[in-house]
């Protein structure tokens, strides 16, 4: 499709998705996930009325092209979701995800929420665990054993981060591994650092599918990964050096941040420290993927400065809604992998 129809397109389908989240906000059904989609659509539908000089040059560079098919990346992936879903529903199993909850947390209930209707979306169903906020650590493992033995369940979260009391619970031996969709068990960290086949982190394999879907090869790239938590910069550091990158990775301790980020051709950002990474330290065409979701006073932002990093960059992941909806659709899809092999 030319790019001018593209965009007419793109402008049709951003109406209509304002126009039924006008109709949600009037009956006060807007959730957290619906505002961001509002906010973003009326962006980009204000930004296809305008004369933008960026626009108008047909894309410079693929910041904004980026911008316009994140979405489209996790909806692909939910369409052969559903296909995947469908099949394994005709031999009587419904793939179905557990969600530990301990305690209360309004981000949580916004996560259910979306990991709900998501799931709904697909075909799967999602169910929650509510634990108390104080529950003692041998009632935690108690229920993840009973989810384990249960038949119905293919698919464990334990909500994160664990409350304090329970920090340092290492609960990588207590998942089941055929229902770790969370990649968090012993077995499924060991296979990743092996190469072989398992779960890994759906954090990471996002990350991993923005840049294939960039187009961008890793081999033989020098990529750049900031922070080395086990659900971020350390599984995403073993999934470029499968791909053959060249991969330095940095971390709190870090000296020189930026001597290390500005020889990146790739950046892969998760650190939770929001603006962290600033025009100065980039190089021209390097492709960001930032997975850094920072709740602030100015909204949630990620670790990425993007509004002063976008016109530098080849490529980059927006926050809010460039890898936290693909991060959802990949821990759908570590469910249904569990799913079909637990039916076959
Ligand atoms: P974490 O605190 O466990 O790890 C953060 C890592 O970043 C650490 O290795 C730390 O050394 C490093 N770091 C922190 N500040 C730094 C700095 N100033 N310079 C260099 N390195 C620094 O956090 P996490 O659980 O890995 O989460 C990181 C971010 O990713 C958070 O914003 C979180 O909300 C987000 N996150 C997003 C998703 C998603 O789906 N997109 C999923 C999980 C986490």
């Amino acid at each position: 499709m030319p790019w001018d129809e593209s965009l007419q397109e793109v402008r049709r389908r951003c109406r209509d998705e304002i126009g039924a989240l006008d109709r949600a906000l009037a009956g006060g059904e807007l959730d957290e996930g619906d505002w961001y989609r509002l906010v973003n659509a009326s962006l980009i539908d204000a930004y296809l009325a305008s004369d933008d000089p960026y626009w108008q040059s047909g894309f410079r560079g693929d910041a904004r092209r980026w911008e316009l098919h994140r979405r489209p990346v996790a909806d692909a992936i939910l369409g052969s979701l559903t296909e995947r879903v469908a099949r394994i529903r005709e031999r009587a199993h419904v793939p179905h995800l557990a969600f530990v909850m301990i305690g209360e947390s309004p981000p949580a209930e916004v996560y259910i929420h979306r990991l709900e209707r998501l799931g709904a979306r697909v075909g799967a169903s999602v169910s929650r665990v509510p634990l108390p906020a104080g529950v003692a650590l041998s009632d935690l493992e108690r229920t993840l054993g009973d989810l384990n033995a249960d038949e119905v369940v293919d698919g464990i979260l334990v909500q994160m981060p664990l409350p304090d009391h329970l920090t340092g619970a290492d609960l990588s031996h207590v998942v089941d591994i055929r229902k770790d969709v969370d990649g968090v068990t012993i077995q499924n960290v060991g296979r990743l650092y092996l190469g072989v086949e398992g779960q890994a982190p759906p954090t990471a394999l996002a990350m991993m599918q923005m840049l294939a879907s960039a187009g961008v090869e890793a081999t033989g790239r020098h990529a750049v990964v900031v922070g080395r938590s086990n659900v971020v910069g350390h599984p995403v550091t073993e999934l470029l050096l499968q791909q053959d990158a060249t991969v330095t990775v940095t971390h709190r301790q870090t000296g020189d941040l930026g001597a290390l980020t500005r020889q990146a051709e790739i950046l892969m950002v998760g650190a939770g420290d929001p603006g962290l990474i600033t025009r100065d330290m980039i190089s021209d065409g390097v492709v960001i993927i930032d997975a850094g979701i920072n709740v602030t006073e100015h909204g949630v932002v990620g670790d990425v400065a993007f509004d002063e990093c976008r016109e530098a960059a080849a490529a980059i992941t927006p926050v809010p809604g460039g890898v936290g909806p693909v991060t959802n659709a990949m821990l759908l899809r570590n469910l249904v992998d569990s799913a079909e092999q637990r039916v076959d």
